[in-house]
């Protein structure tokens, strides 16, 4: 078989020896006579997924016994409301640094619950940057602060957390998370869809810290999405194969050597794009330098035909799912963790070559 060299945004790659793995259990999980698919979820097999995947998340991330790590259904959209719904009310206010698309979506649902503070938007410039500490305007005393820690969209990423002068940071990781090493003292909660750098879609992984679920909202808040529900115990039947596979990325990524290793090995591959993309001016760049995402590389043509030419012609020499989103246009490369060196390499050579024949 070949392998596309696969640039989706979400779904994403995800290695090869995981996805072997699971194929070669997904029939007969370990010598059971039955699949994972059709076991329960708190039977022996599971139990044991489960716990795997906590504990690794926790060693690799550094998290210690005062963290709760959840896998939950419904996305990290469903995420946009249940942070909220658990931590804010109609008298107290929350930052929400405004980011993105996805930033706009957690705004929309936070004021449902209570009020919002923007302390910074990018949304004039159509999100080309993220702030530096000294843009953010932020309120006096928020319950928390909310931020998009990568713009899968525009292909922006805070270099590191936006300082919040100790209140708690609440982070949509969904398409960065596991990438680099998190300076986890910062944080109250952190959740992940998993479908960009953390596995299949279908599961959204949350760490929370006790004490800000200590600052949970006193009022009565619906079953299924109260934190404190799935903190306490398995509640209902999780995405039992979705975490299996998580449980198989956490393996790999511990195996290559960490969060460290990654964001070396991230930074490096983004460097090999973004020398291309500053050569000459056939290819632009569409963020500020300062605010270059490691995970979602973003760039324009000089028209936009021959953008369509170049992600016909890529996609006829392998190199798929190059197409930007539509509402930044163009072109735009998702390298997250399980996207090979060898894959931006070849990406790299077909636009060198597409420049000559088109320049
Ligand atoms: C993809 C994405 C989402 C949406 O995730 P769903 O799991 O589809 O709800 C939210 N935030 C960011 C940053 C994303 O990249």
């Amino acid at each position: 078989m070949k392998r596309l060299h696969n640039f989706s945004a979400g779904p994403a790659t995800l290695p090869l020896s995981v996805l072997q793995k699971a194929a070669e259990e997904l029939v007969d999980y370990r010598n059971r006579g039955a699949s994972l698919l059709e076991m329960s979820h708190r039977g022996p097999e599971y139990t044991e997924i489960n716990q795997q995947a906590t504990d690794r998340l926790k060693k690799l991330t550094g998290a210690g016994d005062d963290w709760e790590i959840l896998f939950l259904q419904g996305g990290a959209s469903t995420q946009f409301l249940t942070v909220p719904q658990n931590f804010l009310t109609k008298d107290k206010t929350a930052d929400y640094i405004d980011t993105g698309t996805w930033s706009a979506k957690a705004i929309k649902e936070a004021k449902h619950f209570g009020n919002v503070h923007i302390p910074y938007s990018s949304k004039e410039s159509n999100y080309s940057r993220v702030p530096t500490n000294s843009d953010l305007k932020l309120s006096d005393n928020p319950v928390y602060t909310h931020f998009t820690s990568n713009n899968t969209i525009f292909g922006t990423q805070f270099r590191k957390e936006p300082e919040s002068n100790g209140t708690p940071l609440v982070c949509d990781a969904s398409s960065d998370f596991l990438s680099r090493p998190l300076d986890l003292d910062k944080y109250g909660l952190i959740y992940a869809g998993a479908q960009k750098n953390l596995g299949p879609a279908g599961v959204t992984v949350v760490m929370i810290k006790q004490s800000f679920l200590e600052q949970q909202k006193k009022e009565a808040i619906p079953t299924m999405l109260d934190y404190r529900t799935h903190v306490r115990k398995l509640f209902n039947t999780p995405p039992v194969f979705a975490v299996y596979m998580v449980n198989l990325v956490l393996d790999w990524i511990e195996a290559k050597g960490g969060l460290n290793w990654f964001e070396t090995f991230n930074r490096d591959k983004a460097n090999l794009l973004y020398s291309e993309i500053d050569k000459d001016d056939f290819y632009r760049g569409t963020v500020e330098k300062e605010s270059r995402s490691h995970m979602n590389v973003t760039y324009r043509l000089p028209n936009e035909e021959l953008e369509k030419k170049f992600i016909t012609e890529a996609a006829q020499n392998g190199l798929d799912a190059l197409k930007g989103h539509r509402s930044v246009g163009g072109i735009r490369a998702s390298i997250y963790n399980a996207c090979k060196v060898d894959s931006v390499k070849a990406l790299v050579s077909f636009m060198d070559e597409f420049r000559n024949n088109n320049g």
